[in-house]
């Protein structure tokens, strides 16, 4: 049975209703042109473009909502908060900040920069230019590194006197912008991460967003691929709903779930392509959500604030979301891995331990509801964000290399978008483009869909 596009269209329309009577209501098709697995931003783009070149998709996606890393809880508290990524960034060149504007949603810039504490005081201006020079010599010497004829970890390339500013320096460079110590991070890799300037965020959440743009894709919710079966001319994809016939894949799964084993393949997976995601693993990271009314801390909305530590026990503040009473403290790499590992009373003991450091323990004390995410614990995800280990850059290539006519993206496979939305986004839309044209439905670039590669973009930083 072939179920036509506007069959699919008028089904996902009424599934938007109920979205998770979708999951169990959505018959799957049994042939396809292109099916994608994983209803994340990268699986949301790749459909969409699938969709554009008039050809018939499905996306399989195991876990009850569209989104996958970018998820807004709109119940716990009484204002929604991505509980996955919560910041757009380079607005000059990022298109979804194009496609929240057109899709009606309220984009928000977060004030530019972050606020320094040490100990119980703000820092003072000349400090925080002293903080901001030891970052700029950090990146430039992992810069110099890169640029060696060997990769090597960050952690030995870093200035030996950073003084009393290696620690916020580590902070900001590793656990906050990868979710991994400098030791576990690849120079090469933090070198070509292309810069993230500008943090603006959504007020409707950014997994609303992922959702509102996924709103006319076939999702069938609730159904987890389990095995591939792949050739150079279709591919066969099994879930317990049933088997879907298409002529390409496109996986956008996460690096930890390839490489764990979740999803099957016949013939196997190549072992390049395994190799390759085992550089790649996922950092660590992950809010810690408390409701603090009546803003005792006296910062401003979306403030953000690190501290001048001497440990990788510390953490950054997101504080007033949005205008809100909700703060994030976040916590990231070996200390964030550790401490969600505890689980969610560590956690939260960790951030009024945190808070009442800075700001003391009547700031502490006005704390009510609170919430965690556990980004590690999550069966279908397994982590934050990909994160090359020392000598593992050249794999994000090598991971977007087809198998067969099965392609993958998401963002471990961009080579310098890695680790946000806006790569994940360009990893599904240059997959579909290079599963479309293997299946002959794509000569050139089409002319109303121009592709992410014609769009100017910053270069790298050398
Ligand atoms: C706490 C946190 C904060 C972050 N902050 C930011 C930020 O501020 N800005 C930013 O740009 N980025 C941020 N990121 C990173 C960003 O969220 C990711 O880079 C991006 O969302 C990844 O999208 P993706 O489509 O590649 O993968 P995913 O979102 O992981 O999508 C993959 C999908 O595959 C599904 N799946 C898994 N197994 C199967 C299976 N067997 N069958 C079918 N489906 C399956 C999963 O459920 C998931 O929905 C953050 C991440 C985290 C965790």
């Amino acid at each position: 049975m072939t179920i036509t596009r506007r069959g699919f269209l008028s089904a996902s329309a009424g599934f938007a209703a109920m979205p998770v009577l979708r999951a169990a209501a959505a018959p799957l098709p049994r042939e396809v042109d292109i099916v994608v697995i994983g209803a994340g931003a990268a699986g949301i783009a790749a459909a969409r473009r699938v969709m554009a070149a008039n050809r018939k998709v499905v996306v399989v996606e195991a876990a009850s909502q569209i989104g996958g890393r970018c998820i807004t809880d709109t119940t716990t508290f009484d204002v929604p908060f991505d509980r996955g990524a919560r910041w757009m960034h380079n607005p000059e060149t990022n298109p979804m900040i194009r496609l929240a504007r057109n899709a009606g949603f309220d984009v928000v810039p977060a004030p530019s920069g972050q606020k320094m504490r040490i100990g119980r005081r703000n820092a003072r201006a000349g400090e925080t230019e002293e903080f901001l020079a030891a970052l700029v010599r950090a990146n430039r010497a992992i810069d110099e590194a890169s640029r060696g004829k060997l990769d090597t970890s960050c952690a030995s390339v870093l200035p030996k006197d950073l003084g009393d500013w290696a620690g916020a320096a580590e902070f900001m460079l590793g656990a906050s912008f990868a979710g991994k110590d400098l030791k576990e991070l690849s120079a090469i890799d933090k070198a070509r991460a292309q810069d993230r300037n500008a943090a603006i965020g959504c007020r409707q959440g950014l997994g609303t967003l992922i959702s509102k743009l996924g709103e006319q894709a076939p999702v069938a919710l609730s159904t987890p691929a389990s095995r591939i079966v792949w050739s150079n001319r279709d591919v066969s994809v099994e879930t317990q709903s049933g088997k879907i016939a298409a002529r390409a894949a496109i996986i956008t799964v996460s690096t930890n779930v390839l490489t764990s084993g979740a999803i099957k393949f016949a013939p196997d997976i190549p072992k390049r392509t395994l190799d390759a995601a085992s550089k790649l693993t996922l950092g660590s990271y992950d809010h810690i959500v408390m409701q603090l009314p009546g803003n005792p801390l006296g910062l401003s909305r979306d403030d953000i604030l690190i501290e001048q530590s001497n440990s990788t026990r510390t953490a950054l503040m997101c504080a007033n979301i949005g205008g809100s009473s909700l703060c994030s403290i976040d916590v990231g790499g070996s200390f964030g891995r550790d401490l969600s590992e505890q689980g969610e009373k560590a956690m939260v003991a960790f951030a009024k331990e945190w808070i009442t450091k800075l700001f003391g323990s009547e700031a502490a004390a006005a704390v009510q509801k609170t919430s965690v995410t556990r980004w590690n614990a999550s069966p279908l995800i397994m982590g934050a964000m990909s994160a090359s280990s020392p000598g593992g850059q050249l794999s994000r290539k090598v991971l977007a290399e087809p198998i067969g006519n099965v392609f993958l993206a998401g963002e471990a496979t961009h080579e310098t978008l890695w680790g946000t939305v806006d790569g994940a986004w360009e990893s599904g839309e240059r997959a579909a483009d290079a599963a479309l044209r293997k299946i002959g439905a794509l000569k050139d670039e089409p002319a109303d869909v121009p592709t992410q590669s014609t769009k100017r973009r910053r270069a790298p930083r050398q």
